[in-house]
């Protein structure tokens, strides 16, 4: 009992309260401390770059990679109105040669994009900043923070934790593991739902059309709905895996979006 009376004070749900803008729900019960989330995530993230560097996957193509790089540039400045820990983070963004529709941010600022999802959904700079600040969305609402910790709770079980509560002591592999599942499992639907309004308020703010959202969504469903027709060797876009797609997504981007257009509108016309 005394345990679950120890979890609560880690409980923090905070709605933010801003004057303008979209409304998103905090991450609770985020067992894990966010600095040892962040440098096992930047652990995996590293070791993933190295293998694709090492089978020459790491690509160098500076207009795709310097346009990506533009992007982000564009959308930090923003990210700190939903976690203000995003200021020290240590923000990389690199595109990873693969047919793969896919694309990632984990936690701690740590972007990839694969070609597949760029030349496939053939995407303009505001559908870029839409994929991009869904991502992004996720690590600054900590989805995959509240992820691991709930992995590393299974894993090593609620008796071995309450003993060591220092949670320092997690083993190396066990915090790997859970990084990787972080970001290869799908998402609930109100995270998801979150992580896009994240994505529409910072694509505004950085002077991109959030109504290329919509835009994006309508891609990635006509891409599964070939995929569908083309029987088993159709390939449904890997980003529908991690991000489920659901009927009402775009009408609950469009409901957002009067929420949003007038910011697009001062940072368009500044
Ligand atoms: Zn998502």
């Amino acid at each position: 009992m005394k345990f679950w009376l120890l979890l609560l004070v880690f409980v923090s749900a905070a709605s933010n309260a801003q004057s303008e803008g979209v409304e998103v729900q905090k991450s609770r019960l985020l067992l894990l401390p966010a600095s040892t989330v962040e440098r096992s995530a930047g652990q995996q993230y590293g070791q993933l770059m190295r293998a694709a560097e090492q089978k020459g996957l790491l690509n160098n193509d500076p207009r795709q990679v310097e346009r990506l790089r533009r992007i982000a540039r564009e959308l930090i400045p923003h990210a700190t109105r939903f976690n203000e820990n995003a200021q020290a983070w240590k923000w990389e963004v690199n595109l990873i040669t693969s047919r793969s529709v896919n694309a990632f941010c984990m936690p701690g600022g740590k972007i990839a994009f694969f070609t597949g999802i760029l030349d496939t959904l053939k995407l303009t700079d505001d559908e870029v900043a839409t994929i991009m600040g869904h991502e992004i969305g996720h690590a600054l609402l900590e989805h995959g923070r509240a992820r691991m910790s709930g992995q590393v709770l299974k894993s090593i079980g609620i008796a071995a934790l309450s003993i060591f509560f220092n949670l320092g002591q997690v083993s190396h592999e066990v915090l790997a593991q859970a990084a990787n599942l972080a970001v290869s499992l799908p998402y609930a639907r109100k995270q998801e739902s979150d992580a896009d309004l994240v994505g529409l308020e910072l694509s505004a703010r950085s002077g991109h059309d959030p109504r290329a959202a919509v835009a994006v969504w309508q891609k990635m469903a006509r891409l599964a709905q070939a995929g569908a027709k083309a029987g088993a060797r159709g390939q449904p876009p890997q980003f529908l895996s991690t991000h489920p797609s659901h009927e009402s997504r775009i009408r609950e981007i469009e409901a957002n979006l009067p929420k949003v257009l007038p910011l697009y509108a001062k940072a368009a016309r500044p």
